[in-house]
């Protein structure tokens, strides 16, 4: 699976909708500061399902919608889709069937949030198993954060072994194994 674009609308700084490419070769994305670059980290890190509103810089999950600003009124609405390419077939099983794959999260102004995998309804818990095994999702070694190089330095040896366990793609193995012992 591979990332090919993010869209954005009302997320963050990103009011009006906007498409960002990913394109192999893509190495960097730069900017004057605060012109959005973590927001579109952050972007991505909250479709895969980031469930906490502080690893979103927020005081709470709604802080993601558009707050307004001098020109503009605020949103009351945000979303972000993410595009992956799935020609390789490396989806794990149960989302496998199509050779693209095209998952959205939206939050309401006090209501919460809802996700679609390619156009159907799909529970947080579903995006973030799709995720698991492909050593990305919210919480994926490849997204550091700031701060994160001094907290992982500092982490107990069993903090760090789930650390090792996502980067080595087994830690959906875990969590399906939890979520069948749920069911
Ligand atoms: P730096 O180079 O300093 O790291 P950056 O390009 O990473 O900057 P971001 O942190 O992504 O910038 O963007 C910060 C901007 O996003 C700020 O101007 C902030 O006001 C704006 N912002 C964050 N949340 C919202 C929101 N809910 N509504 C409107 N604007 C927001
Ligand atoms: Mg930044």
């Amino acid at each position: 699976m591979k990332f090919t674009k993010l869209r954005l609308l009302g997320f963050k700084s990103f009011v009006e909708p906007m498409e960002f490419f990913i394109e192999p070769g893509l190495t960097g994305v730069v900017g004057p500061n605060g012109c959005g670059k973590s927001n579109l980290v952050e972007a991505l890190r909250w479709v895969m399902g980031e469930n906490s509103y502080k690893n979103m810089r927020a005081s709470g999950m709604d802080d993601v919608i558009f707050a307004g600003s001098n020109q503009r009124p605020a949103r009351n609405t945000a979303e972000v889709t993410v595009y992956l390419d799935n020609s390789t077939r490396t989806a794990p099983a149960g989302f496998n069937d199509a050779d693209a794959l095209e998952i959205t999260r939206r939050i309401e102004r006090e209501s919460g949030s809802s996700y679609r995998i390619n156009g159907k309804d799909a529970r947080a818990r579903d995006v973030q198993l799709l995720f698991a095994d492909a050593s990305t999702g919210s919480r994926s070694p490849s997204l550091v954060g700031q701060g994160r190089i001094g907290e992982i330095i500092s982490q107990k040896p069993t903090q760090r072994r789930g650390l090792l366990e996502e980067a080595a793609g087994i830690s959906g193995l875990h969590s399906r194994r939890h979520e069948a012992e749920l069911r």
